[in-house]
């Protein structure tokens, strides 16, 4: 088991916002749905950093990020 990003869809959507995924050291892991208007995780490339909750809690108090832990499949 290891820690990963998980993104609040819904409450993203509601700042139109993409900074967390200018920050991710991580090619291709926090990437943003223009569609649904949210940013989101893909678990399996997540390295559980925390840079992301840094900047969307710490830096933009919006605090839509958090880590959880994954069970690999
Ligand atoms: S920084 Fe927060 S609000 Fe902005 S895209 Fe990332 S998760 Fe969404
Ligand atoms: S925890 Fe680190 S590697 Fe995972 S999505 Fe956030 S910034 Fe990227």
């Amino acid at each position: 088991m290891y820690y990963v990003a998980k993104v609040d869809a819904d409450k993203c959507a509601e700042y139109k916002c993409t900074t967390c995924t200018l920050y991710c050291p991580e090619a291709n892991t926090l990437m943003f749905d223009s569609v649904a208007n949210n940013a989101w995780v893909d678990e399996d490339r997540c390295k559980g950093c925390a840079i992301c909750v840094y900047v969307c809690s710490d830096m933009l108090n919006r605090d839509c990020i958090t880590m959880t832990m994954s069970t690999p499949d």
